[in-house]
């Protein structure tokens, strides 16, 4: 007798959900489907492809790698081993740059190291009105956002460099975001779990965490306009830090945002006009 769909989930090593998502890439079917279907006799040649997918997980290759996609702010993206699996957490620097626009009619953004473009492409989408611009050192990552913004239709404007030493087209920006690498290279959950897979420069700066931010505050005054304003994401113990960067380049109004788990995740300031 050939397994079903039932059985298959009974049997497997992976959590339920896991293999639900696994069962659904490789049949190609919604959530629903697998439960009206789960008693249906599966094709040999599918739970072969299944088995391939269960084994990847099981060596602990991150879920959104096995799928190809992660859901980012109520849009699917699409992620490869060249750019950082979405956080939950990123979605909070998106809320603190769209409330940093909300009243300027057409602003121009610029998002620096954009990685799949989680951060342009829904500023863009929130947005229609904004010129976004959108920068990565890694030609690869930037391949992922141009695929993205495709795929979900915001137009932006991609230059290949680091932070600020690429084109940045002409004039100032009213805000620029950034999700830099600030994980200290020391950090000993770089060599665990999934941040295994995902690319090391895209996590850690190779420094304390704080090199890149520094570079990116440093730089900002110089692209802002005007009461123009800068939003950067860090780790769970930079705020204080990072408020002390704004504040050595003379940026007011500093302040950290808390995150779903109650911590300062996200750091902002306005540009001396
Ligand atoms: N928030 C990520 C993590 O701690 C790090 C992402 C980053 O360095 N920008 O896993």
């Amino acid at each position: 007798m050939s397994l079903t769909l039932r059985e298959s989930l009974v049997t497997s090593a992976l959590p339920r959900l896991e293999a639900q998502l696994l069962w659904q890439r490789v049949l190609g079917v919604p959530r629903a489907w697998l439960i009206a279907h789960d008693t249906d006799p599966l094709d040999p040649a599918q739970v072969a492809a299944y088995r391939a997918l269960e084994a990847r997980r099981l060596a602990g290759e991150p879920i959104a790698y096995i799928l190809g996609y992660r859901e980012f702010f109520g849009r699917n993206f699409q992620v490869t081993p060249a750019v950082l699996i979405p956080r939950p957490d990123t979605e909070l620097l998106v809320e603190c740059g769209l409330r940093a626009i909300r009243d300027v009619r057409a602003p121009r953004v610029l998002d620096l190291g954009t990685g799949s473009g989680i951060v342009a492409v829904t500023l863009a989408l929130e947005r229609p009105d904004a010129q976004v611009r959108a920068t990565d050192c890694s030609a690869q990552a930037l391949d992922v956002a141009r695929k993205n913004a495709g795929a979900l239709g915001a137009k932006l404007w991609f230059s290949h460099g680091n932070w600020y030493d690429t084109d940045l087209g002409s004039g100032q920006f009213d805000l620029i975001v950034s999700n830099p690498p600030y994980i200290d290279a020391r950090d000993g959950h770089l060599g665990r779990g999934d941040l295994r897979f995902e690319p090391l420069g895209a996590l850690t700066d190779g420094a304390d965490g704080l090199r890149d931010l520094r570079a990116i505050v440093r730089g900002a005054p110089d692209h802002l306009a005007p009461g123009g304003i800068l939003c950067v994401e860090h780790g769970w113990d930079q705020a204080e830090s990072v408020r002390s960067l704004l504040l050595d380049r003379r940026f007011d109004a500093v302040s950290s945002e808390r995150d779903l788990s109650g911590i300062e995740r996200v750091t902002q300031g306005r540009a001396p006009a």
